[in-house]
């Protein structure tokens, strides 16, 4: 991520860093330069009067300067260009600044960038000035359509990510006057590298995007276009010039071609083409602009890409988990009372009791039943009857140890297994079993009381957990039997009552 920024990043700053960013103040007199701005005019300083600024001008090159001062303080919402000399160290240079007028408060000011004419581009400008001043111009427009699309780019919305990108290209494309501005993307289709057109902005042609002929490309069906692409150069011609293999990729009408490609690390991402109908080869200016216009696009989009997988991922993981989460609450509780269910309980107790064997110990089994639950439900109803369960449920959880188990083993019976001695299970028995008693409840605005039934059995080393169960069933039983709201301990051992 933070490399595909830093690509974004470097893409932008070669967009604007050949230029200084300057603030003619016409009303206050005063020019605020940034530092790139300073290092071109020569001024180290961040602001400067205008009357310095206008003395550092070449004198004949100062009424250019004022015209322009004129002509904003007239039409302040207008764009402005001038080309001057400035005194830089001892001796003039060519510099361009590019402006716009506006007004603000009653004040005026121009807001522009300023750029060295200097190398190839002085020299034109000076030998051959208006075909320099051409190319100028347009490397200019199109400079500030790349701007324009930086910061589009860079502040599109996730949802709206394809218009944005078809927004800049269309923005891209008028400015350079083209036919259509596309973007392809590379993948494996049976180990063979291929591509896809994946976005596309077109004018006054046929739109190409999902066509047969745009879709799964094999790169060697183009010859030359790989070789030219993975060595980090554009692919820069006349379509009349290239191969007439290619002649199927390219759609009627287009007499010239550029095409950038789009690198992540060392390897070929994609690509961004540029195709125009007049036949005329891209120039230098145009092929440096419309190579970072084209990263600039391509790494908005395989951020926008790598987002929309991340989010996806999270997404899913979200759901996945919770919902992994949910079934696992679902396959082990029970719905109501939030206890362990009678399956899970079951595993959970054959554990303790394997453990119990090993350690030649036993473990204690209570089965819990409430006492006329029937009637409960009959009198007060049976969403009471739920409160009452939960309410038991509660009771039993807090009255126990946090190591025993407790399961709700069926409607209104319930099941505990501890091991501890049989003198402390009895005692813990008889607490829930009081517990109970005076827990009474609270549904509504009423009091239901209800009691509870226990029998309790203790394990030996060949029982299950079902026959464990079972004998204190026959305790529970006799509770039963016995009037109810008490607690029995059966014992296996123990001749038969009749
Ligand atoms: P005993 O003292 O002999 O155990 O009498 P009892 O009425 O409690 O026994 P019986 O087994 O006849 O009735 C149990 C009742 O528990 C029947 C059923 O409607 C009720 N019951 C079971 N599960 C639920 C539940 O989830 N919610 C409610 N409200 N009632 C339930
Ligand atoms: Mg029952
Ligand atoms: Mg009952």
């Amino acid at each position: 991520m933070t490399e595909l920024f830093e690509n974004r990043t470097m893409a932008l700053m070669d967009v604007i860093g050949a230029y200084g960013l300057g603030l003619w103040d016409l009303s206050g007199g005063i020019l605020h330069l940034d530092q790139k701005a300073g290092e071109i005019i020569g001024i180290g300083e961040k602001s400067v009067k205008l009357d310095t600024f206008l003395y550092l001008v070449h004198e004949s090159d100062r009424d250019v300067i004022k015209q322009v001062f004129n002509l904003v303080n007239e039409k302040p919402g207008s764009h402005q260009i001038a080309d001057y000399r400035i005194l830089y160290r001892g001796s003039y240079r060519w510099v361009r600044s590019l402006g716009k007028g506006y007004s603000k408060g009653g004040k005026n000011f121009v807001l522009g960038t300023t750029q060295v004419l200097e190398g190839r581009a002085l020299e034109y400008f000076t030998t051959r000035a208006d075909s320099a001043a051409v190319e100028l111009s347009q490397k200019e427009k199109l400079y500030r359509c790349v701007s324009e699309t930086a910061e589009i780019l860079l502040n599109a919305e996730d949802s709206g990510f394809e218009k944005t990108v078809q927004l800049s290209m269309e923005i891209i494309g008028n400015a350079a006057g083209l036919a259509r501005v596309y973007m392809y993307k590379n993948h494996l289709v049976e180990g063979i590298l291929c591509c896809t057109e994946i976005y596309e902005w077109t004018d006054s042609i046929e739109p190409t995007l999902g066509e047969e002929y745009t879709t799964d490309i094999p790169y060697h069906s183009w010859p030359g276009l790989e070789e030219t692409l993975t060595r980090a150069n554009n692919y820069n011609h006349l379509v009349r010039e290239v191969s007439s293999e290619i002649e199927s990729f390219v759609p009627t009408g287009i007499k010239a071609l550029l095409i950038v490609p789009v690198f992540i690390k060392d390897l070929l991402w994609g690509f961004v083409g540029y195709d125009r109908s007049r036949e005329q080869r891209f120039t230098g200016a145009e092929e440096s602009v419309l190579r970072s216009a084209g990263l600039l696009l391509a790494n908005s989009v395989i951020r926008y890409d790598l987002n929309k997988n991340l989010y996806l991922a999270v997404d899913k993981i979200n759901t996945t988990s919770i919902r992994a989460d949910a079934l696992e609450v679902f396959a082990y509780t029970d719905a109501l009372t939030g206890l362990h269910n009678r399956r899970h309980f079951m595993e959970l107790a054959m554990g303790s009791l394997e453990k119990a064997r090993r350690f030649n110990t036993t473990c204690f089994a209570m089965i819990l039943d409430l006492d006329f639950f029937k009637k409960v439900n009959d009198t007060y109803g049976h969403l009471a009857g739920d409160e009452v369960l939960k309410n038991a449920s509660m009771v039993m959880k807090n009255t126990l140890r946090a190591y025993d188990l407790l399961c709700r083993y069926g409607g209104e019976e319930f099941v505990v297994l501890t091991d501890t001695s049989k003198e402390a299970v009895m005692l813990l028995a008889e607490r829930i079993r009081d517990s109970i008693e005076n827990t009474p409840c609270v549904h509504g605005n009423i009091l239901v009381p209800c009691t509870v039934s226990i029998g309790v059995a203790e394990s030996n080393p060949v029982c299950s957990v079902s026959e464990l169960i079972d004998m204190a069933d026959k305790g529970l039983y006799q509770a039963k039997e016995l009037g109810r709201n008490r607690v029995v301990f059966y014992d296996a051992n123990a001749p038969a009552k009749t």
